[in-house]
């Protein structure tokens, strides 16, 4: 009884006195209203963003991200937005998603309002984070995506119309579609254990709280989490309507890369693994390399001249809609069908190259340190998510590279920033290593071997980034 009096006393206090942190979470829950009015604002900006270019004539030389509203809309969405969201996810896990994303706040409305019908296994399957992530990329780079407005159009627009079928059909009030399907969800599921605050759910607390028999109103959590198991930022989408719940659950400062090494031991899955290795340090990498590849040049030349010499024509001469290859002949940008199925092929090659590569470094790691276990391999495969994610953002930012260079902006500070943040990426990958082998052995020898190990995985992945923005 005394513990309870102690707990509740030092509940009252937290409440009277809360931190600066705690502060912003209890303002989120009670400022939900201001919340969604924010996201329909958001909702219209998009909508404004995807559409208008889309429906307007293309850009000619002349035009600046000023004075054209393609080019500026461009910018801002390919340039400014989406890096920046990755790095949200970083420095305060998925508020974006909570307060922010577009699609996601459509999806629940729409789920608001909809059938809220059960949700089918086939929706549930592990593999969509990196099948739609997969498909997405490649997609967008068969299209063109960051260059031409009717790609993202179809894109982006494509996704938010499915988000919006699927909160309609499944679940009631609650966000079906970014807990299972949307193409990014797998990225920020990751990028999100990095960061340094999270929602997290004091066991000791709400064990009290049912002690004391509180029947507090239940929360509605949109991405259905089991609120008193909360002590990941994965799934949680800081919406702040669980904050105070049981009064367990607050936003809680941590040391960035925390949850990598302690709760990575019990969450990391095969899913998170194959993203990582084959999809963030592999297709993605392939995505970004193949326009800037001398070797995909070379390769093309030298099929042409085979093809033209066997009198094969059809493939240098076939051309596809704009909605399956890049077809603008006015820009002078169209792919054939040797352009377009080379593309695939780099992008598929680069993916199951670096993927196995980066597998086997981490498979050795992982034998080094005991016989082979699944969960452990998966775990280590976490020590690389900074590298992975700060690859994605460069990869991401050289769109607004290339358009700043376009406008003539001073660009020397470019190359030691590209620089800086890799090897960052790269100390912060090898401490995750270094600690996540402290959890399974206390052998100094076996960490050491297992920690070079991971230094060869971080060797590749930095490598891959040095030909793209150095090498070539
Ligand atoms: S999971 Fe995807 S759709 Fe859902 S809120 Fe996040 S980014 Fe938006
Ligand atoms: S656990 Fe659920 S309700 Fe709580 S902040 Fe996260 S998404 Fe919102």
């Amino acid at each position: 009884m005394s513990t309870i009096i102690a707990t509740d006393r030092t509940d009252q206090e937290a409440n009277q006195r809360p931190g600066r942190l705690a502060a912003f979470g209890q303002w989120m829950r009670r400022n939900q209203r201001v919340i969604r009015r924010i996201q329909w604002v958001v909702v219209v900006f998009y909508a404004v963003l995807i559409i208008v270019p889309a429906v307007r004539p293309l850009p000619d030389h002349t035009a600046h991200i000023w004075d054209n509203v393609t080019l500026f809309a461009q910018f801002l969405f390919w340039g400014i937005w989406w890096p920046f969201v990755l790095i949200s996810m970083v420095l305060m896990g998925r508020i974006w998603c909570g307060v922010f994303c577009p699609e996601g706040s459509l999806s629940e409305w729409a789920s608001r309002h909809g059938r809220g019908g059960a949700i089918p296994r086939w929706v549930r399957w592990g593999g969509w984070p990196f099948v739609a992530f997969v498909g997405t990329t490649v997609y967008g780079q068969m299209v063109s995506v960051y260059q031409y407005p009717k790609a993202t159009l179809l894109i982006l627009g494509g996704s938010t119309v499915g988000a919006i079928i699927i909160g309609y059909l499944y679940g009631r009030n609650v966000r079906v579609w970014c807990r299972y399907l949307c193409p990014v969800n797998g990225v920020f599921r990751l990028l999100s254990k990095l960061a340094p605050v999270h929602y997290r759910a004091d066991p000791q607390l709400w064990q009290a709280s049912r002690a004391r028999g509180e029947r507090p109103e239940s929360v509605n959590c949109p991405t259905l989490l089991s609120l008193k198991d909360l002590q990941t930022a994965s799934d949680c989408h800081v919406c702040g309507r669980c904050e105070g719940h049981r009064d367990a659950i607050a936003l809680t400062a941590r040391a960035p890369g925390e949850e990598i090494v302690h709760e990575s031991s019990r969450r990391a899955t095969l899913g998170d693994f194959i993203l990582i290795t084959f999809g963030l340090c592999g297709i993605a990498v392939g995505a970004f390399h193949w326009s800037a590849s001398p070797w995909f040049v070379q390769l093309k030349q030298s099929l042409a001249v085979w093809l033209i010499g066997h009198d094969w024509m059809w493939p240098l001469q076939t051309h596809m809609p704009w909605w399956i290859f890049t077809n603008y002949p006015e820009q002078n940008d169209v792919f054939n069908l040797l352009d377009g199925s080379l593309l695939l092929a780099y992008i598929g090659v680069t993916g199951l190259v670096m993927g196995t590569a980066l597998s086997l470094l981490l498979m050795a790691a992982q034998r080094t340190l005991s016989g082979f276990n699944a969960r452990r391999l998966y775990h280590l495969s976490h020590a690389l998510i900074p590298l992975a994610g700060v690859g994605v953002f460069l990869g991401l930012s050289a769109v607004t590279i290339s358009m700043l260079r376009a406008e003539q902006v001073p660009l020397f500070w470019v190359g030691p920033t590209r620089a800086f943040l890799l090897a960052a990426a790269s100390v912060w990958a090898l401490k995750l290593f270094w600690q996540i082998t402290g959890h399974y052995t206390t052998s100094a020898s076996r960490r050491l071997f297992a920690t070079i190990l991971g230094a060869g995985s971080i060797t590749v992945i930095a490598a891959a980034w040095w030909l793209l923005f150095w090498g070539w």
